[in-house]
């Protein structure tokens, strides 16, 4: 049995639910909520809902945004022919920060694993080949993680887009086998980049 009060363990459950978060992190968490002032929680509260109720993906690239289309999408100065192909908005973000790359994404929301029952169909991945057209991409660069999963899915990205005739290149791996892009360093993943190679 737990040693907390009923409600009180369902919150706890409900943070452990957050990815990279543990038990003693929940628990910590669940009794910040607890110590908040009635406007506190409101204020957490609404945010909860407003991210949850406002944002959802682009239309034209799948990273998550608040309008029809993301602010990379939308920013005209953003070279359209470059399409940089990621799992996740998280990765995006690892992208951005290193403020050397000027193409666009398009976000995959996940990778091909059979062992998670995830096909290609459950991925943005066949609206890859519209984005190529509709910005005339001259080069796709598949950047899913060092990952058998990640190999994979760009093995089938390769196949898949290569009718357009697009150069397809893939990241040059300095950043370890096995290792998401999330947590690769700023050099670490320019160098990967610029070693970029044609698949
Ligand atoms: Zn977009």
């Amino acid at each position: 049995m737990s040693e907390f009060i009923a409600p009180l363990e369902m919150l706890i459950e409900a943070f452990r639910h957050l990815p990279g978060v543990g038990r003693k992190s929940a628990e910590r968490m669940a009794f910040g909520v607890l110590d908040m002032t009635e406007e506190e929680t409101n204020k957490f509260l609404s945010a909860v809902s407003t991210a949850k109720n406002t944002i959802r993906t682009c239309s034209e690239c799948g990273n998550i945004t608040a309008e029809e289309l993301c602010p990379i999408c939308s920013n005209s100065e953003r070279d359209k022919t470059l399409i940089c192909v990621v799992e996740d908005s998280k990765a995006v973000i690892s992208f951005e920060k290193i403020k050397e790359f000027n193409g666009v994404y398009h976000v995959l929301g996940g990778v091909i694993s059979p062992r998670s029952g995830k096909g290609p169909d459950s991925l943005n991945l066949f609206s890859l080949i519209d984005h190529i057209k509709n910005n005339g991409a001259t080069e796709v660069m598949i950047a899913t993680n060092a990952t058998v999963e990640g190999e994979t899915t760009a093995m089938y990205i390769s196949r898949l887009i290569k009718p357009t005739g697009v150069k397809i290149t893939r990241l040059a791996y300095g950043i370890p086998v096995g290792a998401d892009i999330e947590y690769a360093d700023k050099l670490t993943l320019l160098r990967a980049i610029e070693g970029r190679r044609e698949v």
